[in-house]
């Protein structure tokens, strides 16, 4: 479903993350879910008009398996680049087979062709351009992609809405988290689109939220 501009939200379900879509000139996907119902994601996407062999990118936030289960199916249909940060891009076999929620049954692991850099890069997509802010905490290449233009912030599993993701699986560290969620609480953001649950529009509403998980980040 259309979310604001050119961004598009296809929702998870409890064990798979949010997947959004872009509609750039270079049509892209941010996460691709666990997977396990891409028949029902692959549907709504063209439903909202969309052709799946034009998407030319995938990002991923990060490597754990909730968010790239979906990789493999879309590009067997688009031939889209997969990028990732180097961090969970090397260690991919690892934080593909954790069970983040439940078991999962054996994945393959999608291939990454390009390393998304440090904060600083940027990624120009045709009408839309994605800063991307390196955000360790959550595993060690956690990304979040920030459009600066559209004051757009897409936060992975870095922060979500009045919460914040888990530190203690393996490459997950809490003072990096900590670091992280300050970064980008010092951005100009007016829409937060985070990996699960709802996200968040309004300034004050997303400094309210980050805020508030910097301070139960203070008492841990
Ligand atoms: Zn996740
Ligand atoms: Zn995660």
């Amino acid at each position: 479903m259309k979310l604001v501009g050119r961004y598009y939200l296809y929702e998870g379900g409890p064990v798979s993350s949010n997947v959004y879509l872009i509609d750039a000139k270079n049509l892209t996907i941010v996460d691709t879910g666990i997977g396990f119902n891409m028949g029902g994601l692959l549907r709504e996407i063209r439903s909202d008009g969309f052709e799946l062999k034009k998407i030319k990118f995938i990002i991923n936030t990060h490597g754990h398996p909730d968010h790239i289960g979906g990789n493999t199916r879309i590009v067997r249909s688009s031939g889209a680049t997969v990028m990732m940060h180097k961090a969970d891009a090397k260690t991919l076999d690892k934080l593909s087979m954790l069970p983040i929620q439940i078991p999962l049954p054996r994945m393959l692991n999608p291939k990454v062709d390009n390393y998304l850099g440090d904060t600083g890069d940027e990624l120009d997509l045709g009408g839309v351009v994605l800063e991307i802010i390196h955000t360790p905490g959550h595993s060690e290449g956690s990304v979040c992609l920030y459009d600066r233009e559209h004051k757009v912030l897409i936060s992975g599993d870095t922060a979500f809405a009045y919460s914040i993701g888990r530190w203690d699986l393996p490459g997950g560290n809490l003072n990096k988290l900590r670091q992280s969620i300050e970064k980008i609480s010092k951005l100009d953001v007016e829409y937060m689109l985070p990996g699960h649950m709802d996200y968040l529009a309004g300034k004050d509403k997303i400094k309210e939220s980050l805020n508030y998980c910097m301070r139960s980040l203070s008492v841990v």
